[in-house]
Formats: structure tokens, C-alpha cells, sequence
């Protein structure tokens, strides 16, 4: 079995020093953002000295660039159903595209945002259309993918159906280049028990397996500090939420982890750590050496 496991690593002192940091934790995949999270980015280009420190950063790495992912901002609601917004969020997602595109990186992951008062079913239908947006502007091999979420409030994406619905809606050509991915924390937030056994966490992948018609791209591995099924999205070390260990060793250890970025988004301790200085996280370390005992990595 081959498993890529990182982190989304601090990007103190730019977007290289996010790599060399997770090089430095022995780490296979990696997480980023290209802009910052909370604006819509949608004027955001990347310019091509960046791009270079990049690909310099991750050739000094076990890091192969289909292992990166890239989080698009928090504030791309593509769900909405008033149409500025929208706009808006879509020519960010877009730009998201671009600028992944030219790092060369694997997959964008986004939120796909709240419904607000609007039908589901046509909130899904809106997602979609922001998919096929930014894949028939940006031609590329950067893949584009659903997040399931918390759930919390009107928000998209939190069962097996919402996430198979919005992929339903993007053409067969497309559909290559989309997919999605699930977060632990998200999933037990929304309601999904995956505590209970290993046949129960086999079984939330199997519905979302079946009703998509695909596995996952990638796993976001975070324990949850709120309880299940209330929708609440915070991450906690593994070990140290709701969830606990034991469910990811079987995660890990499903098929559906193969070859894909297992990727964690738990706390990091050195958030103010120097821009020049490369060295890797002590919980993102334990959190690696933790993982790696159940991977044989
Ligand atoms: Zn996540
Ligand atoms: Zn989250």
C-alpha cells in the first residue's frame, strides 16, 4: 500500500517555506493556500518567481506535486443563490484554478458554501456551474474538488447525496476532472458515527463511494472537538477530540487511502515560527509519526 501522508504546513515567509517545512516532517503530501483565505482572491495572479521557489522547494522534497493540494478561501461560496455573489465567487475559484495550475499541484479543494434560503437542489446546481466555470477556463491537469462540511447552518456538501448531486450536475466530459473529498472532522460534525467500528467507518465510504460513483481524491484527517452531529467545525489533534485514534488507523488502512494525499489540518505549536526557518512543526511531526505507525510508511 502506498500512503502519502503531510499536513497543510505554516506558510510563514511564503508558499516554499510551507514545502521545505513539510519536507522536513518526512512528509509525502502537502497542503496550501496560494492567497489568502478569507478574500475572494479573484484578482490574485501568482507571479512566476513564486511559481519557481515553489518547484525548487518541492524537488528538495519526497513531495511530488499530484500530492499537493491546494485549499481554495473559505469565502468562495459557490452555493449562493444571489447572483453577485456568485459571480464573485465563482471568478475566485476560478483564479484559484489558475494559480494552482501554474504551480503544477494535483487538486484545488473548496467549501462549496451555504444555500441560504434557496432550494438545495438548485444551490447544488450552482456549485456545479462554478466547476464547469473554472475547468472550461483553466485547461489543465489540476483536478477540482468538493469538500464535504460540518453542516453547519445551510452549508453544502454535508452528506453523501449533496456531494453526489453537485458532482451529478457537471457534464460527463468534466467529470474526470472534478470529485471530491472528505474531511474526518467534517464528517462526524454532520452526523456521520464513524467511532463506532471499523465496519461502521467502511460503510460511510462505501455510501459515498456508491452514491458519487467514485472514492475520495483525498482525506483531511482532523479529529473533532465538537460532538457528532453538531456541526461544528473544529479540528483538534488526533487523539484529542471526539473521534480518537483508533478510527483513524482504520481509515488510514481502507483501500480508499491508497495513493491519495491524507492530508492533516489539526494545530500546529510554532505559528510565529522565523520566515527563514525550515524546520518542521512538533505536532505536525508527532501527528506524522502517529500515522506513520499505522501506515508502515
Ligand atoms: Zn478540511
Ligand atoms: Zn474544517
Amino acid at each position: 500500500m502506498t500512503r502519502y501522508l503531510g499536513a497543510h504546513t505554516i506558510d510563514k515567509g511564503g508558499l516554499h517555506m510551507a514545502v521545505l517545512r513539510a519536507g522536513r516532517a518526512g512528509m509525502t503530501a502537502m497542503q496550501c493556500f496560494t492567497a489568502i483565505p478569507r478574500f475572494y482572491g479573484d484578482k490574485s495572479t501568482i507571479k512566476p518567481e513564486r511559481v519557481a521557489r515553489f518547484k525548487a522547494a518541492l524537488a528538495k522534497t519526497r513531495i511530488k506535486p499530484a500530492n499537493v493540494v491546494v485549499h481554495a478561501a473559505y469565502v468562495l461560496s459557490v452555493a449562493t443563490p444571489e447572483d453577485e455573489k456568485w459571480e464573485r465567487a465563482s471568478a475566485g475559484l476560478t483564479k484559484e484554478m489558475e494559480r494552482s495550475s501554474a504551480l503544477g499541484v494535483g487538486a484545488v479543494c473548496f467549501h462549496p458554501g451555504s444555500a441560504g434560503a434557496s432550494d438545495r437542489s438548485e444551490s447544488a446546481k450552482r456549485i456545479a456551474k462554478a466547476i464547469v466555470v473554472a475547468l472550461e477556463t483553466v485547461g489543465s491537469g489540476t483536478r477540482l474538488l468538493v469538500e464535504n462540511t460540518a453542516g453547519a447552518g445551510k452549508t453544502m456538501g454535508k452528506t453523501a447525496q449533496e456531494v453526489g448531486q453537485i458532482l451529478a450536475n457537471v457534464p460527463q466530459a468534466l467529470r474526470a476532472r472534478t470529485g471530491y473529498g472528505l474531511d474526518t472532522c467534517h464528517l462526524f460534525s454532520s452526523g456521520y458515527d464513524i467511532t463506532q467500528s471499523k465496519q461502521a467507518l467502511t460503510a460511510v465510504l462505501d455510501e459515498f463511494e456508491e452514491i458519487t460513483g467514485e472514492p475520495p481524491s483525498f482525506f483531511h484527517l482532523n479529529d473533532s472537538e465538537g460532538e457528532l452531529g453538531s456541526n461544528k467545525d473544529r479540528h483538534v489533534l488526533i487523539g484529542e477530540g471526539r473521534i480518537g485514534k483508533q478510527p483513524f488507523e482504520w481509515l488510514v488502512q481502507d483501500r480508499r487511502s491508497d495513493g491519495i494525499p491524507l492530508i492533516l489540518e489539526t494545530p500546529q505549536q510554532n505559528y510565529e515560527i522565523a520566515d527563514d526557518d525550515d524546520s518542521p512543526d512538533p505536532y505536525d511531526v508527532k501527528m506524522m509519526k502517529l500515522l506513520e505507525g499505522w501506515t508502515g510508511n
